[in-house]
């Protein structure tokens, strides 16, 4: 905008536009009276977002403005959209208050509202975490290859919401993973390196917002000095690093943005813990895709995923260690056997464990209420609750003070009672008292003289008016004359028009309604003036000594914090105690062997859902067990739920949950991989062959004799003679040359000559029935192997009409009499021959088809799914157009 532009702009538009270059990449809600108004390009937005009116400023002048608002009181849940849409929203608020101002009123922005740094709980989602992520590439050697995958990079996150802060240094070829464990809904990066996240960033799996900062703020000078100086340190060695690596720089950064971003007080975020991930249980983001760890694959909903069939926590601090503690298993055979022992007391102790979950749900969200009292932010009902929380720990410590378990006694002992606290907010703080501040009624009756006398006078003042009232009906006769009060000339008497022209004196009139007159007399003005100063300053005490409060309770954020981390910890075991009780789960014997052995072992998920039909199914693998288990069987027999259940019966048992089987033992495990199923990659714009050998490749290159891999169909996106073969290559490396537990579900019957052939191999199938002309799938897994599909059964299941089923089966005949020949290499370095699987093409040949010639022709990897339905649509075209000519 030029000057001469803006000097023909009112004065609170050149304050508009003088923020709003302050924050070019937000939207600027501007406060005018009772909305917060948008301008321009902003208001185009917010009226598209929010679905509010566009409406305009200056309408009559030729440059309107573009114009859309939003009430006030209502703005939590417009920036709950806004913010949901990915946008990130400046509030400027007026300052100081309208009626005093000279001039413009006073605004400032006084806090940006982006994804990723959300204190407020109507902007939250109470059960799940909400992360602020920051990435910075580390330094290299001159002339070293700066796209190396190894190349050290630091990633910083924090959750300002509840002030965890952790850092970490990982090989870039990690960064996916770990991004996908923590799900930021924000992510900084330095301009400069903002390269660092391509190719990382899948808008199928995230929704995650990329803002880049200025590269000076990732300088390791400057983000030293931001670190040392918010926590008020020399160095940062206390917390366990040595020197100003790239993981400081992204923490050093993202504290940077929280000043710019909450303007606020940041003293709970009191701690930078550095993580090292080789020591949890490692999970790559396929992985924790495909397991549904803690959301479904199809729609990404917590409903159906490990986490929701397990949670049965009371606190939302608990929900969300609960969450935690699935995505980052443990690998400490004693930090396992900790958490496994407080369970198995809480099993044990049914008395106990009601106990604790009465006094549990009791319990508010301690600790993001903490946050917003150490930001200020907190509202009076907050206090309320976090008093009444506090109530909770002695119940808690009480309910807890015979317990032996070490980790539980831990707990207990952090769950300090904060007496004077919780004492401090029960007599200041209203029982009564609500979400704002402004209105009063905040300060409890007896904790303020000086409260107490000034609410005395209003209601004094109440009864004085009621007196009055009563002496003017006597002196004048008017039965119907009451006292009112409004904004324009404060308290007035009303009379009807009636009694026109028959008032004492010193009525004055100042207004005629509909019905009668109003008048103001000396007396009313006097009281006026008092009453109302009474209760201006009553509202001013109570608001700077609700401040005071808060303040005071603010000064023990360290121990709030530490009480409601016991609590969070208390309530996930106890949950997991609750689970394993009524769900029948046992506690898995945790060695440092290599073996995995289950005993009637069930899927969480369907265990939950099916109940007593769900078939529980058997492992063991390693040790005194063939490692790589082949397992065949018809589609729908349940291959993939029994080799994802044993993927999700190991990990929970590094979690030290105890896992629905009969019995278990597990020998620790360092990662787990999976390849599961065809997932639908098309959306990605890969082919599904292409992300199944990227995903098989990570595996072969990364596992080591302590993971798990669990592999599903693979090889099934080429050719029969590719895709089994190349089945056949992996199953023998990973047998011979890795020698880890391996469970490989396949339909290539072929691979099942591999356990003759290698020692560490053995072939399972599920069991199915055959009964006359029907076929039942079992479920079962037992040893074996198999050489039926089953195809055209599953097809009747599905509704195929039985004419085309009796066709295939005709087919079916007639295709096993041709082309017969089972495989059966001799060595097994040498690539399997495998038996020619009839197809179309073997039936009708080419040359009698143009339309099959083109099929033939058509290389399927490279194609575009674009490009496949413009090919599905010409094909569909030509075949119309043939029949409709003949
Ligand atoms: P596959 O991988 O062999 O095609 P799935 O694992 O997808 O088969 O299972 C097919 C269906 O069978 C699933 O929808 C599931 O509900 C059911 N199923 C699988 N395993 C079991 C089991 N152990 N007990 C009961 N039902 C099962």
């Amino acid at each position: 905008m030029s000057q001469q532009q803006k000097s023909h702009l009112t004065p609170a538009m050149r304050q508009y536009h003088h923020f709003k270059a302050q924050y070019p990449e937000a939207i600027l809600f501007f406060r005018m009276g009772d909305f917060y108004e948008t301008f321009y390009e902003d208001a185009e937005i917010c009226a598209r977002v929010l679905g509010i009116a566009l409406t305009s400023r200056n309408k009559s002048s030729d440059q309107p403005i573009p114009l859309a608002g939003v009430p006030y009181h209502a703005v939590d849940s417009y920036l709950h959209k806004m913010i949901d849409a990915g946008y990130k929203v400046a509030v400027c608020e007026q300052t100081e208050d309208a009626s005093q101002a000279k001039g413009v009123v006073q605004r400032d922005v006084v806090r940006l509202v982006t994804p990723g740094t959300l204190t407020e709980d109507a902007l939250l989602q109470e059960r799940v975490g909400n992360y602020l992520a920051a990435v910075m590439p580390g330094e290299i050697r001159k002339g070293a290859n700066p796209d190396d995958p190894r190349r050290p990079t630091g990633l910083a996150w924090v959750d300002v919401s509840t002030g965890q802060f952790c850092c970490q240094l990982l090989q870039r070829r990690h960064l996916v993973d770990e991004l996908a464990r923590i799900a930021p809904r924000e992510c900084l990066v330095a301009e400069e390196a903002a390269w660092v996240l391509n190719g990382l960033l899948d808008p199928a799996d995230t929704s995650m917002i990329v803002s880049r900062r200025p590269d000076w703020q990732f300088q390791p000078k400057q983000a030293m000095d931001t670190l040392n100086r918010h926590f008020g340190t020399q160095t940062l060695e206390g917390f366990g690093f040595a020197d100003a690596d790239a993981g400081l720089r992204a923490a050093g950064a993202i504290l940077q943005y929280l000043q710019e971003t909450q303007k606020a007080e940041l003293g709970h975020i009191s701690r930078l813990q550095p993580v090292q991930s080789d020591q949890v249980l490692q999970l790559d983001q396929t992985t924790m895709r495909s397991l549904e760890i803690e959301r479904t694959m199809r729609d990404s909903r917590r409903e159906g995923s490990l986490l929701a069939a397990l949670d049965r926590t009371v606190t939302p601090m608990g929900a969300r260690l609960l969450h935690q503690w699935l995505c980052y298993p443990l690998k400490s055979l004693k930090q396992i056997e900790a958490r496994q022992d407080a369970i198995q007391t809480l099993v044990a102790e049914q008395t106990l464990r009601r106990q604790l979950l009465e006094s549990l749900g009791k319990i508010a969200d301690m600790e993001r209420i903490t946050t917003r009292i150490s930001t200020g932010r907190a509202s009076p009902r907050d206090l309320l609750s976090l008093g009444q929380s506090l109530e909770q720990a002695p119940q808690l410590q009480l309910a807890l003070q015979d317990t032996q378990t070490p980790l539980l006694c831990q707990l207990r002992d952090q769950c300090t009672a904060l007496e004077s606290t919780a004492g401090l907010i029960s007599r200041a703080i209203d029982p009564e008292a609500g979400y704002t501040i402004r209105d009063g009624g905040i300060i409890r009756a007896g904790f303020s003289e000086e409260v107490d006398r000034l609410r005395g006078l209003s209601q004094d003042g109440q009864s004085w008016l009621a007196e009055y009232q009563k002496q003017l009906v006597e002196q004048t006769g008017f039965a119907n004359l009451k006292i009112g009060f409004n904004k324009v000339f404060g308290y007035y008497v009303e009379v009807s028009h009636a009694f026109k022209g028959q008032l004492p004196v010193d009525f004055v009139r100042k207004q005629t309604i509909k019905n009668g007159e109003r008048y103001i007399t000396d007396a009313l003005k006097q009281y006026e003036s008092e009453a109302l100063t009474a209760q201006q300053r009553l509202k001013e005490l109570e608001e700077s000594l609700f401040q005071e409060v808060r303040r005071e309770v603010a000064a023990q954020t360290l121990l709030l914090q530490q009480v409601a981390g016991a609590i969070a910890g208390i309530d996930v075991l106890a949950a997991l105690a609750e689970v394993a009780q009524q769900r029948r789960y046992c506690r898995p014997e945790m060695t440092q062997s290599k073996t995995l052995e289950i005993t009637a072992g069930r899927h969480p998920v369907l265990d939950k859902q099916l109940g007593s039909e769900f078939v529980p199914n058997d492992v063991s693998l390693g040790g005194e067990h063939a490692e790589v288990a082949l397992i065949t069987g018809p589609n729908m027999s349940g291959k993939s739920t029994y080799i994802r259940q044993t993927a999700l019966l190991a990990l929970l048992a590094h979690t030290g949950s105890f896992i629905p089987a009969d019995t278990a033992r597990v020998g620790l495990i360092d990662r787990i991989f999976t390849r599961v199923g065809a997932s639908d990659e098309l959306t990605r714009g890969q082919s599904t062959f292409m992300v199944e050998m990227i995903e098989t490749a990570n595996i072969i290159n990364n596992a080591t004799e302590r993971s798990l891999v669990i592999l599903d169909e693979v090889g099934r996106g080429t050719s029969t003679y590719d895709g089994v073969s190349l089945a056949w290559a992996i199953t023998e490396h990973i047998a011979a040359q890795v020698g880890c537990r391996t469970q490989f579900a396949t339909h290539y019957h072929e691979l099942t000559e591999l356990a003759q052939l290698l020692p560490n191999i053995k072939n399972e199938c599920v069991a199915v029935k055959e009964w006359k002309e029907e076929v039942v799938f079992l479920h079962k897994i037992i040893p074996g192997r198999t050489d039926k599909s089953y195809g055209i059964h599953v097809a009747r299941l599905a509704g195929i009409p039985t004419s085309i089923q009796k066709r295939a089966e005709e087919m079916l005949a007639e295709l096993e009499s041709h082309f017969s020949g089972p495989l059966s290499p001799s060595d097994p370095t040498t690539p399997p021959q495998v038996a020619h699987e009839p197809t179309l093409f073997d039936m009708i040949q080419p040359q009698d088809d143009p339309l099959l010639a083109r099929l033939q022709a058509i290389d399927v990897n490279q194609l575009t799914p674009l490009q496949a339905l413009n090919l599905l649509q010409e094909i569909h075209e030509q075949t119309n157009g043939k029949s409709s000519s003949t």
